[in-house]
């Protein structure tokens, strides 16, 4: 397992989180060794916006004896009162549905209490005209609730919602299909997905990632928007090179899954390539390195994807990036212009071009 800290709270994050998505379709005994096997493989960060309120017991009964070794993501907004998932915004609702998620779960504390499902800028004036807001920073006061997060689709509304509240984790949809326009949940341009990431990682927001792959489309050549699969340790890949990302939630629902995905932490770096999305990158996407690193190995041993985010990060206003390009052991100013990762881009990056431009900002 690898962990990242998230700089707001300190929180030392595993980047394998458990997402709930598909637990209710495993019958209890299952869904409680999935958990525990999950939590015994070194996952520390749970998300519970369950699509059953029946799953919550089991999280009680895989975790309650090591509740202070994980962290709860809870959303403020999911109410269970039907027996299935359901949004809601009424603060009275939303105490209902917290109070009886916090005696199922076996805890009287929340690690990260989420602002739920915030679509849309009326979405988020409701929230705060219904209570449900206020309600949320009363529990942080009193704390119950020890941080803040937000979940949303749109990086609209996130860029609105990131400006007026003290959000120390979001959780976003992240995979290739979204950030290239395709998919369901495919909201924003390449500029406004690129700008969340880029904010997160300058502030110290930590991105939590649900629907790494899609909702499954993207693992199946004949639901993929580009008519091609890929594997979930590609996605997950992915995910984690975006700058911000601490952690990917993607569902699980066996012990098998979880050890599969477990797996991504030993597979080799030609599984975990995902280069292969530059056949279907957008125009505007072309040109533009993704810190894939596939132009590796580098004869003077650059991290070249590194050095881009970190410059990219930079320009953007993160202090912190400039720092971390110092700290490399190699930079761009070691490069030779041998042409080896403008020849291996497959998105038509001209890096040694680019690497002269970042050798010339840093000095
Ligand atoms: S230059 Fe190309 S291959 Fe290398 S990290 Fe950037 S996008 Fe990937
Ligand atoms: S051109 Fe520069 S960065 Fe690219 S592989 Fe050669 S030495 Fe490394």
């Amino acid at each position: 397992m690898e962990y990242r800290i998230n700089k707001r709270t300190g929180n030392r994050i595993s980047t394998l989180g458990f997402g709930t998505s598909y637990i209710a379709q495993a019958k209890e005994s299952d869904a409680v060794a999935t958990i525990r096997r999950a939590y015994e493989g070194g996952v520390n960060y749970f998300d519970l916006a369950t699509a059953e309120g029946r799953t919550f017991p089991y999280f009680g009964a895989a975790l309650g004896d090591v509740r202070k070794n994980v962290m709860y993501q809870v959303h403020f907004g999911a109410d269970y009162h039907t027996g299935t998932y359901g949004w809601t915004t009424d603060a009275e609702a939303i105490k209902r549905s917290i109070d009886w998620q916090l005696t199922r779960l076996h805890t009287d504390y929340i690690d990260y209490g989420f602002i739920h499902c915030i679509d849309e800028l009326s979405d988020w004036q409701e929230y705060q005209e219904n209570g449900a807001y206020a309600y949320l920073l009363q529990l942080k006061e009193q704390g119950v609730v020890r941080h803040i997060g937000l979940s949303s689709h749109t990086p609209a509304t996130i860029q609105r919602v990131l400006d007026e509240a003290p959000v120390d984790m979001l959780m976003f949809s992240v995979n290739p299909g979204y950030d290239y326009q395709k998919g369901e949940y495919a909201k924003g341009s390449v500029e406004e997905r690129t700008a969340i990431y880029r904010r997160c990682e300058a502030e110290g927001i930590g991105i939590a990632v649900m629907k790494p792959f899609s909702g499954g489309q993207l693992l199946d050549a004949s639901l993929s928007p580009f008519g091609q699969a890929l594997t979930q340790y590609q996605c997950m890949q992915y995910a984690l090179d975006r700058p911000g990302v601490l952690t990917v939630l993607p569902g699980m629902s066996s012990v098998e899954q979880a050890e599969h995905l477990l797996g991504f932490f030993n597979a080799s770096e030609q599984e975990r390539d995902y280069s292969m999305i530059a056949s279907f990158s957008p125009v505007d996407a072309v040109g533009k390195c993704v810190y894939c690193n596939h132009c590796k190995p580098c004869p003077m041993g650059i991290d070249v994807g590194l050095v881009n985010k970190y410059y990219d990060l930079a320009r953007n206003g993160d202090s912190m990036a400039a720092e971390h390009y110092h700290g490399l052991g190699r930079d761009a100013g070691d490069c030779v212009q041998c042409g080896h990762c403008n020849s291996r881009c497959p998105f038509q990056v001209d890096q040694m071009a680019r690497m002269q431009e970042i050798a010339a900002y840093f000095g």
